[in-house]
């Protein structure tokens, strides 16, 4: 009889010591996620196509619809690139096929990356596992409610001012943002190309640096790319002696910050002095004032230059028109929804003659201020710790007409991007029954460091990643028994404690 696979619970790790042992088959497992998807994506939402079939004898994975995948349709949550099927594999999709891993499908998007709930995907919004009334974050929602929901065991998210810090903290799992240039653009649904960068989505430290391994270093199809200084370490211990985390007070106490949130990331940094780091107060004081004004001119202005390829004739969908002219005025017309348009508009303005150095021009300065401001911060300690998001996930609808509200949600993320720095979110407790995040940012090419860091309070805090909906009187704590017989895991009890 084929093993019944806890999906919720198993680790992309746990799976590979199956697989390897022998006690399940790749088809076994991969039947596992998609009977999971069948049954729980109805809810959520998380997945724009599933695969029925892939290559691959490894551990299964999802990716987010930015990333172009060779015969799959990658539609960036966008309708004007519906029915795209794209013709080649982006590096980090055949990176993937490289390790074995079995692609599961496409996790729903923000249109082009761009929001932070997934409403402004063109095929609907997704919902979170934690309470479906709820966003699960955005833009990569789809990827990282698909881990918590246990619909796959791991994913790929994009981040550009914050989509993958930020859904991984709302959805309560790791969600690592590596270090501009580590990890290859070739192949990735281009948004604002100085801040973009791929990485992974997964229930546990260790899981994410493994998976970063197999992502990152360079690729000579994306000049950006580097190679890594050192190779990727995964992580045990639970010792941070002799390790400087500093306190950026006013990313610690911005306004807008709900206080449960505080408190609980207050609570986790005490755990990391009780584990021998020591603890002090920065400042990073440009970051949290001009940061969101400084990333909402830079992203929208290489947005509208990213943008412009989409004309009707090359991808997706075309409106008829009676001139070449109509014609992509129509496609771009009907095929882009409004946070596109509303950023194309922005970005093209400030990009505009006479007003260049006055709005581009400028963030780029203060973009340097904030790359500064943090390398000094960096000059007295190793890593830095504050909230992911101010707020725990929003209701479905709360900020979707007001943008400003939606891009409030990543004043604390969007910072460090400019800054081109590594950031990994762990779930550090609960607040109104919902995960909160804990933001640790490191040096450039200091995933190391932050994964040493993570897994060492991942297993202080012990947070339980299954939401408290699904969980049973019976549960297993994490790791204990990977493979289940007869559970079933949505059989919902009652909600239960923490
Ligand atoms: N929410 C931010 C935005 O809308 C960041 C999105 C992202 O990181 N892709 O631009």
């Amino acid at each position: 009889m084929a093993p019944v696979i806890d999906t919720l619970r198993l680790t992309a790790e746990e799976a590979a010591t199956l697989l390897e042992g022998g006690e399940v088959s790749a088809g076994e497992l991969r039947a596992a996620y998609l009977d999971a998807i069948a049954e729980r994506d109805p809810q959520l939402h998380c997945f724009l196509k599933t695969v029925d079939e892939s290559e691959g004898d490894g551990v299964p994975i999802a990716l987010k619809d930015v990333i172009s995948t060779k015969g799959v349709e990658t539609t960036a949550g966008s309708k004007i690139l519906s029915g795209y099927v794209p013709v080649f594999d982006s590096t980090v999709a055949a990176r993937c096929k490289d390790a074995g891993l079995q692609l599961l499908g496409k996790t729903n998007t923000d249109e082009f990356a761009m929001g932070s709930s997934t409403e402004n995907s063109a095929f609907g919004p997704s919902r979170n596992p934690w309470d479906p009334t709820r966003v699960p974050g955005g833009s990569g929602g789809g990827s990282a409610a698909a881990v918590t929901a246990g619909m796959a065991p791991w994913a790929l998210g994009s981040d550009t001012g914050g989509s993958i810090k930020q859904p991984s903290a709302l959805c309560g799992n790791v969600g690592l943002r590596p270090t501009y240039g580590s990890v290859s653009r070739y192949g990735i649904v281009a948004f604002a190309s100085s801040l973009d960068q791929v990485g992974p989505v997964a229930k546990t430290v260790r899981d994410a640096a493994l998976l970063y391994s197999i992502i990152a270093g360079r690729d000579r199809c994306d000049s950006t790319t580097a190679e890594l200084p050192e190779p990727v370490r995964l992580p045990e211990g639970d010792s941070l002696a002799g390790l400087r985390i500093g306190v950026p007070t006013e990313l610690n106490e911005a306004e807008g910050i709900e206080p449960g949130v505080r408190e609980a990331v207050r609570k986790a940094i005490e755990l990391a002095e009780g584990l021998g780091a020591e603890v002090g107060e920065c400042s990073l004081p440009r970051s949290v004032r001009y940061g969101l004004p400084c990333y909402y001119l830079i992203a929208p202005a290489e947005a509208s230059s990213n943008l412009s390829r989409y004309d009707g004739v090359r991808f997706g969908i075309r409106a008829e028109g009676e001139s070449y002219q109509e014609l992509v005025e129509r496609t771009r017309d009907e095929g882009f929804g409004d946070e596109p348009k509303r950023r194309i508009m922005l970005g093209t303005y400030a990009l505009s003659a006479g007003y260049y150095d006055a709005f581009y021009g400028q963030a780029q300065k203060v973009r340097t201020l904030i790359i500064d401001e943090h390398r000094e911060a960096f000059d007295r300690f190793d890593v830095l710790a504050c909230p992911t998001s101010p707020t725990v996930a929003f209701p479905i609808g709360e900020r979707a007409a007001d943008p400003l509200a939606m891009y409030a949600s990543d004043l604390l993320t969007i910072p460090s991007c400019l800054a081109g720095l590594p950031g990994l979110s762990i779930p550090c407790g609960l607040s109104d029954r919902l995960p909160v995040g804990l933001q640790l940012i490191g040096p450039q090419f200091g995933e190391n460091l932050l994964f040493r860091v993570g897994h060492a309070l991942e297993e202080a805090i012990g947070f339980d990643t299954v939401p408290l909906r699904w969980r049973t009187r019976s549960d297993p704590v994490r790791g204990q028994i990977p493979a289940r017989v007869g559970s079933d895991p949505t059989g919902l009890t009652p909600e239960e404690t923490v």
